[in-house]
């Protein structure tokens, strides 16, 4: 609909939890982003977060003998600026969300990782939620407001 008032908008994507895949899964998003005519750092921030949250899709989410491992992003914005993004795996689910989603905690310290990613998501989004069941999977939604800009 070619209406400028009308900015409902909605895109999935499902991809291999393979590495590349993280450089694709956070460009796209800053493409889909730009109807919102968001700030360099704003589309940065949406950029840094996604990262993290399909990294841990593709790093955490699934075990190394799985045969189909895929991971989904939604997307969607709508008439009050709000853009959601929803990263899914259907993996090996977290235990203890709140444990895992305190800073500097990590289940794999010796891959030198350093627990951060879900802080990381917390700080540039506006709001982050995470369900996850035991080897059914993981849903990380996250929440940005572009605001419409002013001169
Ligand atoms: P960093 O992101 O700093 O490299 P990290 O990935 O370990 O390190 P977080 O991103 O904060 O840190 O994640 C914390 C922990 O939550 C992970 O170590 C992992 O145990 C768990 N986790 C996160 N995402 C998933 C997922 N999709 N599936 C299963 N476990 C996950
Ligand atoms: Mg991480």
């Amino acid at each position: 609909m070619e209406n400028s008032t009308y900015i409902n908008n909605h895109m999935e994507l499902s991809f291999d939890a393979v590495s590349v895949n993280e450089a694709f899964s956070r460009t796209a998003v800053a493409m889909f982003m730009a109807q919102l005519d968001p700030t360099l750092e704003q589309i940065d921030d949406v950029k840094t977060a996604v990262s993290e949250a399909v990294t841990n899709a593709i790093i955490h989410g699934y075990n190394e003998d799985e045969p189909e491992k895929q991971v989904k992003m939604k997307c969607m914005y709508d008439e009050n600026r709000i853009l959601t993004i929803k990263v899914i795996d259907e993996g090996i689910g977290i235990k203890n969300i709140d444990k895992a989603m305190q800073p500097l905690y990590t289940s794999k310290p010796q891959m030198e990782r350093s627990g951060m990613g879900f802080t990381v998501m917390e700080t540039f989004m506006d709001n982050i939620s995470v369900n996850s069941i035991v080897d059914v999977g993981t849903k990380v939604t996250m929440e940005k407001t572009i605001g419409l800009r002013t001169l």
